[in-house]
């Protein structure tokens, strides 16, 4: 199943009166976009809303997952052990492109978004307009740095999931309600405030790039 731009899965069970938490927002989500409704044994039912309808749910047999056209061409999966320093030194190496853009291709690590590639890149330090493939170094200054974001993106994540996602759009909890990380941005959507780092005294900046806006601190991201 994939959610697409505006997919929304909402879980409706009769004899759960207690939901996971409260939140901030509410979401309206007009019924008529409910397109698949699962009936389950026990009442509950499970409803796919999609306004964009930019998703799609296909049936594949689970011994061709890795090998079907939806996965082939993806990368590893960043919360996965296969994400480590040696990942990225291999897959960046003699990568001319800004390092946002390879940790935005979903061939080399799938599932990176735009938002957490801008938090987990300031917390690294590392300026999103520099080439990939100096992350490939094994000597000097940049030697520890791949291993370093490896693990940084494997927090910003945790912490994003824990937290419940982000709400920028239109993504939300299965009971409706809308995820909270947002609230943690560090550099996100902060364009001319100052930087967060204690003893940095720069200001957030934002640049385009392939078309995606990016957020950072001139200053602390080299
Ligand atoms: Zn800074």
């Amino acid at each position: 199943m994939h959610l697409g731009m505006s997919g929304r899965f909402t879980i409706i069970d009769p004899t759960q009166k207690q939901k996971p938490g409260t939140f901030h927002h509410e979401t309206g989500g007009s019924s008529l976009h409910d397109h698949v409704v699962f009936h389950l044994e026990n009442g509950a039912r499970i409803i796919y809303n999609d306004p964009r309808r930019f998703g799609f749910m296909d049936i594949v047999p689970r011994n061709t997952l890795e090998s079907c056209r939806h996965f082939k061409s993806m990368g590893i999966e960043p919360l996965g052990n296969a994400l480590d320093g040696d990942h990225i030194r291999a897959v960046f190496e003699g990568k001319k492109a800004p390092l946002k853009a390879a940790l935005l291709d979903q061939s080399l690590i799938a599932g990176l978004g735009n938002i957490y590639v801008c938090e987990a890149l300031y917390r690294s330090g590392l300026s999103p307009k520099r080439r990939a493939g100096t992350l490939s170094s094994k000597r000097g200054a940049m030697q520890d740095k791949a291993d370093k974001l490896a693990d940084i993106i494997r927090d910003v994540l945790i912490e994003a999931v824990e937290a419940g996602g982000s709400s920028l759009r239109d993504f939300a909890q299965t009971d409706g309600s809308l995820g909270y990380f947002q609230h943690r941005f560090r550099v996100y959507d902060r364009e001319d405030e100052p930087c967060v780092t204690k003893s940095c005294a720069g200001t957030i900046k934002r640049i385009v790039q392939s078309g995606r806006s990016t957020f950072f601190c001139p200053k602390c991201q080299k």
